[in-house]
């Protein structure tokens, strides 16, 4: 690390600082600052807590509270590049808008420990002395040929890329014909924003360099990039990626699922010549680790990742890009629950450098935020290269039904036909894993329900096997009904995305699919895999629920068929008719995107709703301004605010005393409201009982001080959990 000027480490020894630490605290502990030491807010130490060590974050000059015998001292300067102060400044943010304790979102910022470490040094081989007498083996031979030119390899590297195994590499290190040397960090290739882009059209050219300008001049600003689906929104917001590379800042591309890294880290690296620093769950350890320290200290210069890439340690970050900001799962629903997308705006607003949101079907808030002038958006009505968006009929499920115990409706059926005689491909939407989501004893009607959770147990009947979806609660089928005994009477009910493959399976013997779901793509390997499947033409057809709805790219594809579109229509969620849109949409977008035309039929048993009228007829615009005035009459989000409270244990009785008394104590004020307690819709979830009150306000209310007081003035016994969920996606 580079020497820091002594006046820019204000604490000197003796001095006491406040260390945040990564645990659910709300206060930061004083700490003193020890001889020889000098710290400044940001850098990572390690303290003493209790009888264990821990790292933290100096946040600041101590508060003065702690008793001088019970103060400790600091043990100790971690070798890590010191937290930003935007960092830091996003921290507190976050915590004051979720109402989760600061500790907990720092956790998030510090997911890797052992990247506070200095790096360990790589060894690598260079070539040794030329030795006549060297016993030469074609394994042999092989290694030095690699080493004979290009850079130093690691012990893994040079073996793989011999085609031979470690030994042979010791072994030439031992006779001397190769040596280890130690490199300071495994250096990275780094984007090449200087690489020209593709030939962009009039409308693509005019919204890059829209997009370029505010790149260059920085400054806050959020842009909705909105644009048909394959209408060239990546290639735009590259442009802008290329021009804050070329401003030296760094850069962050949120994108919704790891599974649609691949395909978008092969078009980064064609732009920019280099791979971008990933960022997600699927990362080994040491992945995590070299990313979150290239982070660190500047050498990652554009990262892309899920959400929790928004908390990583950026020193320079001036651009985010937020694609397909409309996905449900930009919001975190564990830990501390927030809102990915929301707050991106608030990082960028932090570090005052523009974000660019990107969509074919923006969410009603960013479209609000558009009609009311906080947003500015840029428009990309058509497809790139002149591709017709695909159209779009409706199958009336009442009229045009399947037959018995089928769940392709004959036209649907039809039209597969024809795309597989004319070589090309189909994809079946169908947004349930497994086989069946229920199976049922037909003697006594009991339902197989997993024993934690308000939920059936979904057949799997590749793995042989039922599961819970909720809490993975795995049973054997069982003989006989546990209610009436009766033998072999389980019937399945409904189909999942393996039922739906069988009845292809029969109805076009021979068809080569695959079926693409979160249990069978577990991460961008899998992901990639089923790409090239499809590029090369090896499968006919994809059988997906939502992972395939977005982001990818099959030039002969052309044909999209949603088994069941109402599916996520069923149940009282607030943003169920606007999220059944634009998935449909998104799933309606994978078809024809190239030179052949793409057609989307799409099973419902409602094609009088407005969802399937605003698909059918292909006018966003409406439903999206129908919504937002059903929205705005019941002053729900975006035009109210909400918070939810879930109070979980499980001791029932003991849940319930807690929801009565939070009830009891519920904030009065104006424009606030307090609905429920009511058992949630999964009312037992893992072994706990849960309820649910819901605080409703204006948009004008700061509800965050309400909560606070709200939750401080009621004392709960521990074995009672409180979930607090400021602006709720999940109602359940
Ligand atoms: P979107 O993100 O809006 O769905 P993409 O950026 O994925 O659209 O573009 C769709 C396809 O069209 C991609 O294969 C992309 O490479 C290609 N494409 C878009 N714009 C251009 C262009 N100007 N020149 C060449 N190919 C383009
Ligand atoms: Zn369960």
């Amino acid at each position: 690390m580079p020497l820091t000027r002594a006046s820019a480490r204000p604490f000197r020894p003796g001095d006491l600082v406040r260390v945040l630490l990564p645990l659910p605290l709300d206060a930061a502990y004083d700490y003193r600052v020890g001889e020889g030491m000098s710290l400044q807010a940001g850098d990572f130490v390690s303290v003493p807590l209790g009888p264990r060590q821990t790292a933290g974050v100096v946040w600041g000059p101590g508060s003065g509270e702690v008793a001088e015998e019970r103060l400790k001292e600091v043990l100790g300067l971690l070798e890590a590049p010191p937290l930003p102060d935007q960092s830091m400044r996003f921290v507190d943010w976050v915590a004051a808008y979720t109402l989760y304790p600061a500790g907990a979102v720092l956790k998030m910022a510090m997911s890797v420990p052992a990247a506070l470490a200095a790096p360990k040094p790589v060894v690598a081989y260079v070539r040794g002395r030329d030795d006549p007498g060297l016993r030469m083996t074609a394994a042999r031979r092989r290694v030095l040929e690699v080493l004979a030119d290009g850079p130093a390899r690691s012990l893994s590297e040079l073996a793989s890329e011999a085609a031979t195994g470690t030994s042979v590499v010791r072994g030439l290190e031992g006779a001397g014909a190769i040596r280890a040397v130690t490199l300071p960090g495994r250096p990275m290739a780094q984007p090449d924003w200087r690489r020209p882009g593709p030939e962009l059209s009039a409308d693509q050219a005019s919204a890059a360099r829209n997009l370029e300008a505010k790149a260059r001049r920085g400054g806050f600003g959020v842009t909705l990039l909105d644009g048909v689906s394959g209408s060239g929104k990546t290639e735009v917001y590259f442009q802008a990626v290329a021009e804050a590379l070329k401003r030296r800042r760094q850069v962050l591309v949120l994108l919704p699922e790891i599974a649609l890294t691949a395909q978008w880290l092969d078009r980064f690296g064609e732009r920019f010549g280099a791979e971008p620093a990933e960022w997600h769950s699927d990362l080994t350890p040491a992945r995590r680790r070299a990313a979150w320290r290239a982070v660190a200290d500047g050498g990652a210069r554009v990262v892309v990742g899920a959400r929790s890439a928004l908390f990583l340690p950026y020193p320079e970050l001036g651009l985010i890009v937020v694609d397909e900001e409309h996905e449900p799962s930009f919001k975190q629903e564990e830990g501390v629950v927030y809102n990915a997308r929301d707050m991106a705006v608030v990082r960028a607003r932090l570090g005052d450098f523009p974000i660019v949101l990107a969509s074919a079907t923006p969410s009603l808030e960013s479209t609000v935020n558009v009609s009311t002038g906080r947003y500015e958006t840029l428009l990309l009505p058509d497809r790139h290269a002149g591709a017709a968006l695909p159209r779009i009929s409706l199958i009336d499920l009442c009229r045009n039904p399947p037959a018995r115990g089928r769940w392709l409706s004959p036209d649907l059926e039809g039209a597969l036909k024809e795309t597989l005689a004319a070589g090309e491909q189909a994809m079946l939407f169908l947004n349930r894993r497994g086989y069946a989501p229920l199976t049922l004893c037909r003697r006594c009607g009991h339902r197989l329900k997993c024993p934690s959770c308000t939920a059936w147990l979904v057949e799997h009947r590749r793995r042989g096997e039922l599961l819970c979806h909720h809490c993975g609660h795995r049973a054997n089928r069982p003989a006989r009904c546990p209610n009436c005994q009766a033998e072999d009477k389980f019937a399945a009910c409904g189909p999942g995305v393996e039922r739906l493959a069988e009845e292809v399976d029969a109805l076009l013997p021979g068809i080569r699919y695959a079926i693409a779901a979160s249990d069978t793509i577990t991460g961008p390997k899998a992901a990639q895999e089923l790409v090239r499947r499809m590029e090369d033409h090896e499968i006919d057809l994809v059988i997906g629920t939502q992972i395939v709805a977005k982001g990818y790219h099959f030039p002969l594809l052309t044909l999209v068929g949603a088994i069941d579109a109402d599916l996520g229509l069923a149940g009282g969620d607030l943003r169920a008719a606007e999220r059944t849109f634009q998935l449909l949409t998104q799933v309606a977008g994978r078809a024809g995107r190239e030179r052949r035309p793409g057609r989307v039929l799409v099973q419902t048993s409602m094609p009088g709703h407005p969802v399937m009228e605003a698909l059918a007829s292909a006018d966003r615009e409406r439903f999206m301004e129908a919504e937002a005035r059903a929205r705005r009459d019941a002053a729900m989000p975006p035009f109210g605010k909400l918070v939810s409270l879930i109070v979980s244990g499980t001791d029932e009785a003991a849940v319930d005393d807690a929801s009565r008394r939070l009830s009891r104590a519920a904030p009065e004020a104006d424009g606030v409201r307090v609905l429920g307690p009511a058992p949630a819709p999964f009312a037992l979830l893992r072994g706990r009982h849960r309820r649910r009150l819901l605080l409703k306000a204006g948009r004008e209310v700061a509800v965050q001080a309400h909560v606070r007081r709200w939750l401080q003035s009621v004392s709960l016994p521990g074995k009672v959990r409180v979930q607090v969920d400021v602006d709720p996606y999940s109602f359940l």
